[in-house]
């Protein structure tokens, strides 16, 4: 549910490093000197100085956002830093065996080593620590931005948290307005660091053979990066006409309630959708809800009045993953997680799951509420436990998911499970409503998954077209909302100029992490559901279908999540699905119902914009 990674030896997003001893890159043992022999011993000992420095930073980690205090902070960033100095070390010298004959295996490795990084500071001493400091004033800015509408009342400005709940609940078109244009007055000051950083950072890449930053992002994906690019266009448009529906439908109720702020056929005001992004909608859902759209019973309701604790939910959870045939969670994990805020000290409770020591160490991070939402969360969480649990006896650099889509999708997928039909099962709901009652269901999950894909394909079409010198600076604006047009098709409430700095509104931006990630994973999960449920023989509405109890479902998953990352992720699909392509057509499958319905809505109106 949370646009998080899970927590493993890799962390995301990695902190830039800082000077590198490595100056000798040029100058250090050439190919001809590297055998076969020392291709071994630089990867055995890479696996064992990621593993140490890896623990250290996880256990850092966990003590600081489970006891936040500047002392914590401090190791902890220590500890980060380490880690990403060593893993930008060890990419750089795993070129020096681009040209050595090496198994598959080892040639992964390397590769992965290479492409694990997300930020690469040139050798120079000095521009890599220009960087650095780029880094840290962009992560800064963001963090520290507020809005404030009267600079005379310093009291009355508003920060991201009361931004993001003013656009989430006002229905008030002038109030969102100010709102939406006030949180991006953060931006414009990160716009000179912006074009700097892309230099350095390029130069960077280049050192390790990449032709750009974006270049060597697209590195990881298994296949050469042009044709990555393709098929995230070809997925799109697999589920572009869904998308188009919603998104009609969606202006077709906002015109009801703001009238000629919104264009009958137009793209939609990006400051109307309930996020500061536009990129998920569920809070207008009350605009967009649908007749019978109640489905019979609240979940919520059901926890609260059988007052089921934080801990039963989470073992709930967890037999959900031995009912499918999975081996119970460590006594370590129910000992050392995390379930609810405790009352002493302050904590960061957004829920994480994570891998202490990348091996039977797991733990998960959550204050957990009786809510229904809740409920789905911690069996997402546990899907990464579970995947972490599956990879351990790889190789160190292997103990990852088979892109970084997968693990996100995994905790989803399972999600998906949490259907009426399995708390009939589990005895929390005594009959499932009838199937007539999904489209209110399916409505809230398409404003969530479908409004989300064109804005998780379009983060990175735009840092890629920028790393690569595409997009020039003097065109970083105009090109943010060319793409934010094309892909989501909504349009801002005014004119934004060069002066501004749009993309440096959105956290991903100035943090530097890759977002693509997200939309597969947004993909990949329904096409998991959908291969999870066929070997389940459900024959219910894919939306109905859950795989719990499943053994068959079970051993096929297991069968994907142990091979971690040491095969291409096409290895890792066909394992599990039969295909070696990702399909959007499962998001299709999953919303019928709602597409179905939503053509009898749209008779008359204009699809698109
Ligand atoms: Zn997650």
């Amino acid at each position: 549910m949370t646009k998080l990674e899970a927590r493993g030896w890799r962390l995301a997003p990695l902190a830039v490093a800082a000077a590198l001893s490595l100056s000798c890159s040029r100058g250090g043992s050439s190919a001809a000197e590297t055998t076969p022999a020392d291709t071994k011993k630089f990867l055995d000992t890479a696996n064992a100085t990621l593993l140490k420095l890896g623990i250290a930073a996880n256990q850092a980690g966990w003590v600081q956002q489970t006891y936040i205090t500047d002392d914590t902070e401090a190791i902890a960033a220590r500890a980060n830093q380490d880690l990403s100095d060593a893993n930008a070390r060890l990419a750089k010298e795993a070129t020096k065996f681009d040209k050595v004959a090496a198994p598959a295996d080892q040639r992964r490795e390397l590769l992965l080593l290479k492409t694990s990084l997300v930020l690469t500071p040139p050798s120079d001493a000095k521009e890599s620590e220009e960087l650095s400091k780029i880094m840290a004033r962009l992560e800064s800015t963001y963090g520290k931005g507020k809005w404030c509408p009267d600079p005379a009342k310093p009291d009355a400005c508003r920060n991201i948290d009361d931004i993001t709940k003013i656009l989430a609940t006002s229905r008030s078109e002038k109030e969102l307005r100010a709102a939406w244009e006030g949180w991006h007055s953060i931006a414009p000051p990160m716009r000179k660091d912006y074009q700097r950083f892309v230099e350095l950072s390029n130069k960077g890449a280049r050192e390790l053979g990449f032709a750009d930053t974006g270049a060597m992002w697209r590195g990881k994906y298994d296949m050469p990066a042009d044709d990555f690019t393709r098929e995230l266009d070809r997925l799109w448009g697999q589920v572009r006409p869904l998308y188009l529906k919603l998104h009609a439908y969606v202006r077709m109720k906002l015109r009801q309630k703001y009238g000629d702020a919104v264009p009958a056929d137009g793209p939609m005001p990006a400051h109307l959708l309930g996020n500061i992004w536009a990129q998920d909608w569920t809070n207008i859902y009350p605009l967009a809800a649908t007749p019978n759209a109640d489905p019979g019973y609240s979940l919520t309701d059901i926890l609260k009045k059988r007052n089921v604790p934080p801990l039963e939910m989470a073992r709930i959870a967890e037999r959900f993953y031995t009912s499918i045939g999975f081996d119970p969670l460590p006594k370590t994990f129910w000992e050392r997680s995390l379930f609810v805020r405790p009352k002493d000290r302050d904590v960061v409770c957004h829920a994480s799951a994570w891998d202490i020591d990348v091996e039977s160490d797991v733990r998960i991070k959550m204050c957990i509420d009786q809510t229904a939402e809740d409920f789905t969360t911690i069996h997402h969480e546990q899907g990464h436990n579970f995947y972490q649990r599956a990879y351990k006896d790889q190789p160190v650099i292997f103990r990852d998911s088979a892109n970084d889509g997968f693990h996100e999708a995994i905790g989803d997928t399972i999600a998906l499970s949490v259907t009426p039909e399995y708390l009939v099962r589990i005895g929390l709901l005594d009959k499932a409503p009838d199937t007539s009652r999904d489209i209110g269901l399916l409505m809230n999950k398409a404003l969530e998954k479908i409004a989300f894909l064109p804005f998780g394909l379009l983060i990175d079409q735009w840092r890629w077209k920028v790393f690569s010198g595409e997009v020039a600076p003097s065109a970083y604006n105009k090109a943010w909302w060319d793409l934010k047009l094309k892909y989501q098709g909504v349009a801002p409430a005014s004119a934004r100029g060069e002066e501004l700095f749009d993309p440096g509104a959105k956290y991903h931006v100035p943090d530097n992490t890759p977002y693509t990630r997200y939309f597969l994973a947004d993909i990949l999960q329904f096409q998991f559901h959908r291969a999870l449920s066929k070997i389940a023989g459900c024959t219910l509405p894919l939306n109905r279908c859950s795989i719990y109890q499943s053994k068959e479902a079970g051993a096929r998953l297991n069968a994907m999540l142990s091979m971690g990352a040491s095969r291409p992720w096409q290895d890792a699909l066909e394992t599990l699905t039969g295909s070696r392509q990702m399909d959007a057509t499962a998001i299709l499958d999953y919303f019928a119902p709602l597409s179905t319905w939503l053509d009898a809505q749209l008779a008359g109106q204009k699809v698109g914009w």
